[in-house]
């Protein structure tokens, strides 16, 4: 959760990330897999992988859907994006790896990010040890956005 003062400068930031850790894991950065990360990670509104694939074809116009699903789920299998939640059965996906919770509107499924500093130094609770091991610890608040409710108003006057 950083602000975009420079969208460019973080994403070239999050792009030499993403290239070492490719390196690291002997995972190939092909032209299609970086038009697929960079769509993501320039993208505010975590988008699907359906939205995801029709952005990437304004430029790459022979990109398949099937390349944007597989190419997000080893992203994800790797922890450079995570998926958010699933809405209408399309998994949402963020491309920002530090450290923010998500704010989800149920009525326009719009997703956006919040940081929430007293919540991540909070300990997890004695029930979860034991179980395994906990990776990421990150909350979804639901409810209607302001927008939406805007929008109620009218309808009830
Ligand atoms: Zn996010
Ligand atoms: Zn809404």
């Amino acid at each position: 959760m950083a602000l975009n003062l420079d969208p460019e400068r973080e994403f070239r930031d999050k792009l030499e990330t993403l290239k070492g850790r490719c390196r690291e894991v002997g995972l190939k950065l092909t032209h299609q897999r970086l038009e697929i990360f960079r769509e993501l990670a320039l993208a505010t509104d975590h988008p699907s992988a359906e939205a995801i694939h029709k952005r990437v074809q304004a430029r790459l116009p022979t990109i398949s859907l099937d390349t944007t699903y597989r190419t997000l789920s080893t992203f994800e299998r790797y922890g450079f994006v995570a998926k958010v939640c699933v809405l209408d059965d399309r998994a949402r996906f963020c491309g920002d790896s530090s450290l923010h919770h998500h704010l989800l509107c149920t009525r326009c499924k719009s997703i956006v990010d919040f940081p929430w500093d007293t919540f991540d130094e909070v300990q997890l609770p004695p029930e979860t040890e034991g179980w395994g091991r906990v990776n990421t610890v990150r909350v979804t608040l639901e409810g209607i956005c302001t927008e939406c409710l805007k929008q109620r108003d009218h309808e009830i006057v």
